[in-house]
């Protein structure tokens, strides 16, 4: 008999690998480790009795439609829902331009599985969500990744992204730097993208996570036809829902539909069922400025620590909603080698490099500010300090520095 496993992997599933991010999390899991490192909501910002009240409702009205198998764009009622709620992106559609997903991380696995062939070029910001590098991965995509400042991608960085099968964009409170895409940016970007005829794939889960002001009009309302615009329940409501969205164009439609039947049928249509219940109403027009009161103060806690602990020589700049900060540390300084010993001393974070296509840049790092309480929160920032000061590579001025 032979010894070997009989099971031959395909080549695309040595493109998956595991995600750093959960890896980091089981770390953070630890007793003792303060946790800035998952993107995890806060669960004091669930609302329980809501979705309780919402359950028993749909137990009692509707038992045996939320327990039978349901059609693959999801619940007419929700879609519905949903297609009002972009009213106010600046998208104007029906709900038959929407398909219900588990989760928004399924759309994006949905998008790759139907745009992308081994070798396709997926242009991405640098940084992106790393989420969507996994999902696109097993599909055997190259990235090509394009230059940005601190409003976005530069348009005319684009115009190297011809070929390209889309552009990929976070463009509200990104994760991971938290960074938005102003108005006349978002114009420029898809004013370019439209005449080089490249897709834009808008990712958009933090849009209602702002603290000062809404963030502009979707880029897919500047370019219906040419854009897939992907939303998420999981940051306004309850991410273990596992509810998304896709809007996409007639042409793209009906792909996707077969691509997600495929999959997995149709996301439960019992959790549709309950968070419809819960929106329908206008419930998030009370709940979400409450979520973003409550991040706000987490938010200002975060940058009062930052502010007290960290040694000059770091650099960070305020994210005005979402959910995190971006940490630049001194050139030379790895953010993934500091971790374990960040981790001893009882502080997680994510490591920069996770987020780079190419990997490139290694002295960055992803802070949460939402998951740990604020009192937490000023003691994570210290340890992280103190983890810093004891980092190879550390500048020898520091000593200056901290004073
Ligand atoms: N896109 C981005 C940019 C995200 O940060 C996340 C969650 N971390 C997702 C998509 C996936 O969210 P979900 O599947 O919960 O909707």
């Amino acid at each position: 008999m032979s010894s070997s496993l009989p099971f031959q992997l395909a080549r695309r599933a040595q493109r998956i690998q595991p995600s750093i991010i959960r890896e980091i999390l089981n770390l953070a899991a630890r007793p003792n480790v303060i946790s800035l490192a998952g993107g995890l909501p806060s669960p004091d910002a669930f609302p329980l009795e809501k979705v309780r009240e919402a359950t028993n409702h749909v137990l009692r009205q509707t038992p045996r439609e939320a327990l039978q198998y349901a059609s693959t764009e999801g619940f007419a009622p929700l879609r519905e829902w949903v297609a009002q709620d972009l009213a106010a992106q600046g998208l104007r559609i029906g709900a038959g331009d929407v398909l219900i997903t588990s989760g928004s991380q399924q759309g994006l696995d949905l998008v790759g599985k139907v745009l992308l062939d081994p070798g396709s070029v997926v242009a991405v910001e640098s940084p992106t969500y790393v989420g969507a590098l996994q999902a696109f991965n097993p599909y055997e995509a190259d990235y090509l990744s394009i230059a940005n400042d601190d409003e976005g991608p530069l348009p005319d960085a684009l115009a190297q992204a011809g070929g390209a099968r889309f552009l990929y964009l976070v463009p509200n409170f990104q994760n991971p730097t938290g960074r938005t895409i102003g108005a006349a940016r978002r114009e420029q970007l898809t004013a370019q993208a439209r005449r080089m005829g490249l897709p834009l794939v808008e990712d958009n889960p933090y849009g209602d996570l702002w603290f000062d002001a809404p963030a502009p009009a979707s880029l897919a309302s500047h370019w219906p036809e040419g854009s897939v615009y992907l939303g998420s329940f999981s940051k306004v409501l309850a991410p273990g829902l596992r509810l998304g969205y896709v809007v996409a164009p007639p042409s793209l439609m009906p792909k996707l539909v077969q691509a997600k039947q495929a999959a997995d049928l149709h996301t439960p249509i019992f959790n549709q069922q309950v968070v419809y219940q819960v929106v329908r109403d206008g419930f998030l027009a009370e709940h979400v400025p409450l979520v973003r009161e409550r991040y706000r103060g987490h938010r200002d806690a975060m940058q009062a620590a930052l502010l007290r602990h960290m040694p000059q020589g770091c650099r960070w700049s305020v994210p005005a909603g979402g959910m995190f900060f971006w940490l630049a540390l001194p050139e030379g300084i790895d953010a993934m080698a500091m971790l374990a010993h960040a981790v001893e001393l009882g502080v997680a974070y994510v490591p920069g490099f996770a987020f780079f296509a190419d990997r490139s840049r290694h002295n960055l790092l992803r802070l949460s500010f939402v998951t740990a309480p604020p009192a937490q929160i000023d003691r994570g920032i210290e340890l992280l300090a103190q983890a810093l000061d004891t980092a190879p590579g550390w500048p020898t001025t520091r000593q200056g520095a901290l004073q």
